[in-house]
């Protein structure tokens, strides 16, 4: 398989994915929030924010490993993305490390299918199209060297996401 054949990207709400695991973007103290976090705590239910809270904090650029809970996927991995101020505080390094991180809890987990939300661009400020380029450029040097996870999906819930992924991906030969 090639490191295109690996990537796919849909439109949707990743709660409802059925991968080996999903990603959602949390904050420090992993408790749930707003946004794709609070969507995957009300999906997953209460014993996840026991899990969580039996964590501890994760500070940004990390990722944490939970059950999925009464989510359809097994597992949920927490990630960290940077708080965008001006672009100047090291936001870039800390979005890719929250990728990075991600990627080596499924790999040391045997994790086979994995979904990422566009972390970081909704509360936290990112600006899209930045964060895209990151985001598919991380996951791409990943492939190029790793053989877990397997499939990798980004799932994007709304424009301008959908239009940013679908043309990068799209320039990188990436089937969708
Ligand atoms: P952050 O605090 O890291 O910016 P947000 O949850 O505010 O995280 O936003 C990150 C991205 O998650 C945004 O693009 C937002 O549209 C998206 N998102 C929100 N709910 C869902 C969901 N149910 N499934 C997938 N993506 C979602």
């Amino acid at each position: 398989m090639t490191t295109s054949d690996r990537v796919q990207f849909i439109v949707g709400d990743i709660t409802a994915l059925e991968v080996d695991a999903v990603v959602t973007a949390a904050n420090e103290s992993l408790i749930g929030g707003g946004g794709v976090d609070g969507a995957v705590h009300a999906a997953a239910g209460p014993g996840l924010f026991e899990e969580c809270r039996s964590i501890g904090l994760c500070p940004e650029g990390e990722a944490r490993l939970t059950g999925g809970y009464l989510l359809p996927a097994k597992h949920i991995i927490h990630t960290v993305g940077p708080v965008y101020e001006d672009g100047s505080f090291g936001e870039a390094n800390v979005l890719r490390s929250a990728y990075e991180s991600s990627l080596r809890l499924a790999e040391e987990n045997a994790i086979r299918s994995i979904a990422f939300p566009c972390i970081a661009t909704g509360t936290y400020g990112f600006p899209n199209a930045a964060a895209c380029e990151i985001a598919v450029d991380t996951v791409t040097k990943w492939l190029e060297c790793h053989e877990y996870p397997e499939l990798i999906v980004f799932c994007c819930f709304e424009e301008p996401d959908i239009s940013l992924y679908r043309e990068r991906l799209s320039n990188a030969g990436q089937a969708l």
